[in-house]
């Protein structure tokens, strides 16, 4: 059995505006932190806070629906669409330049996903 990928603990750096699915969400919505609206999604709702980061991750840096945590969430650095700025697929330590260029990018598309949700209707 291969070993699993090596993801940091409480890092928390990939954790920024995730869609979670309603049900999800709804069952545990008095864990969310620092909500401004949520927004509408089909199955699924858009949480989006004031700094960006997810509304389920700690201020240790930690999930706090990690066994239901949206798939997009465990896929996270183990496919090509979706890189951690810390480990390469295959699982090696990417050099400090490499994570930052990556953090640099990875953070200015979040914003700007937040941004454009932001201009969204509320839902809540
Ligand atoms: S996937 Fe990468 S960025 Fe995300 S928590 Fe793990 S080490 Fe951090
Ligand atoms: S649901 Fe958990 S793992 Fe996914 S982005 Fe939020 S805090 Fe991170």
């Amino acid at each position: 059995m291969p070993a699993p990928w090596p993801c940091r603990e409480n890092c928390g750096e990939c954790c920024g505006v995730v869609p979670i699915l309603k049900k999800v969400f709804a069952r545990h919505q008095e864990k969310a932190q620092r909500l401004v609206k949520t927004v509408d999604c089909g199955h699924f709702t858009v949480p989006i806070t004031s700094d960006s980061l997810c509304t389920f991750l700690s201020a240790e840096k930690r999930c706090m629906i990690y066994p239901v945590r949206p798939k997009v969430c465990r896929q996270y650095g183990q496919v090509f669409e979706l890189p951690c700025p810390y480990i390469t697929m295959e699982g090696r330590v990417r050099t400090p330049e490499q994570a930052e260029r990556l953090k640099v990018a990875i953070n200015t598309m979040v914003e700007t996903t937040r941004q454009v949700l932001m201009s969204r209707r509320v839902e809540r």
